[in-house]
Parts: structure tokens; sequence; C-alpha cells
């Protein structure tokens, strides 16, 4: 996680670095715990619960590096001049559209669904499928840098809600109910996304 190589460290950083690497653990034991709580419905949602926010590790062949992801940060009042009313009400208010509302829920072109708020690449047309929910659903996000996940106990139930991960814009929620390779449906309310051709 931390390459220390190219580096001269006096024992004081070394110790500092110590330090660091132990906090880092604690969190993602602590995280770990926090996932296991979620799953009140009898479910084990620890396995799409990603264990740090802002902070990412990406795996790759020369081993794993933190990547940090830039946020996008916005006033209430410059949030509403930017969305629509009915975008305001579910990125911003956590609401859900109509089921069989969206225009994206039929649809079948290839391109991919950015969000409404930052315009963030979130999904690929290659994983949308037909959920027959009445809304657009994905089995995998575009990257595990698109979405963040938190447990939402709204209406006395437990689910994992979908948020943008650059501007936090609630999206939907993720269920455990889709198809393979992943196994997820990503149930996301078409009017948070803005849906871009391939040309
Ligand atoms: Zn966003």
């Amino acid at each position: 996680m931390i390459y220390l190589r190219s580096f001269k460290l006096t024992d004081e950083a070394k110790g500092v670095l110590l330090n660091m690497k132990i906090n880092v653990g604690i969190l993602i034991i602590a995280a770990g715990l926090m996932a296991a709580g979620c799953s009140g419905d009898g479910r084990d949602y620890s396995h799409i619960v990603p264990e740090a926010v802002g902070a990412v590790n990406v795996e790759n062949q020369s081993g794993s590096t933190t990547v940090m992801i830039d946020r996008v940060e916005r006033t209430e009042a410059e949030w509403r001049e930017i969305l629509t009313q009915e975008q305001y009400k579910v990125l911003r208010e956590e609401g859900t559209e109509r089921p069989f509302s969206s225009k994206y829920n039929d649809n079948k072109r290839e391109g991919v669904y950015h969000c409404a708020g930052c315009g963030q690449p979130l999904f690929r047309s290659d994983e949308k499928f037909d959920s027959g929910s009445g809304w657009p659903s994905f089995w995998a996000p575009y990257s595990e840098h698109s979405v963040d996940l938190r447990e939402d106990s709204k209406f006395f139930m437990r689910r994992i809600e979908v948020h943008c991960k650059r501007c936090e814009g609630h999206l939907g929620h993720v269920f455990d109910d889709g198809p393979a390779p992943t196994g997820l449906r990503f149930c996301i309310n078409g009017i948070a996304l803005t849906f871009k051709e391939k040309k």
C-alpha cells in the first residue's frame, strides 16, 4: 500500500508510517464490522460495500496503489440552479422517480451513462439488463471509482444506497439479486443519468 523503495527514511519517519499503517488497518477492520452490521435483513452485503471513501486501493499487475477521487462540491442553491426540480429531488434529496417513467428504462443503445449532477461516467450499456423493475438496471458500475455505497435504513428497510462518488448525488440502490457475473442489481433512477451514445 505504501511504497518505501525510492525513499530513504529516518527512523522517526518510519515510526510515523508504521502508525499510519496500523491506523489504516483499524479503519478497514471497522469498515468490515460496519458492513457486517448492514445485514439486518439477513443478507450479507459486506462483499459490495467498499472499505474506504475518497482513497481507493487499485490492484494491478505491478502491485497496488491508492487513487484519490476528485470531488465536486456545490451549495444547495448552485445545485438547484444546475438541476431540474425532478433531478434535484432524486440526486440531492434521495427521492425516487416513478417506475417505468425513465426514457432510459428501455434504452438499448450502446454508450455510457453519466451522472446528471457532475458528468462522471457511472454505467455502461454493456452492463445494462432488463430487470423488469421499471428502473434502469445494471449489474456493475463503470468502474470501482464511479459509485459509493451506503446503508439506508429509511422506511424500516435496510438497503444499500448508490451514490456518485464524485458529487455524492443519490442514484438509487443496489441489491444482490442481479444476474451473473456479479449477481448485483444496481437499480438506478434514470433522471439521475445522462446518456452519451457511442459514435
Ligand atoms: Zn456525480
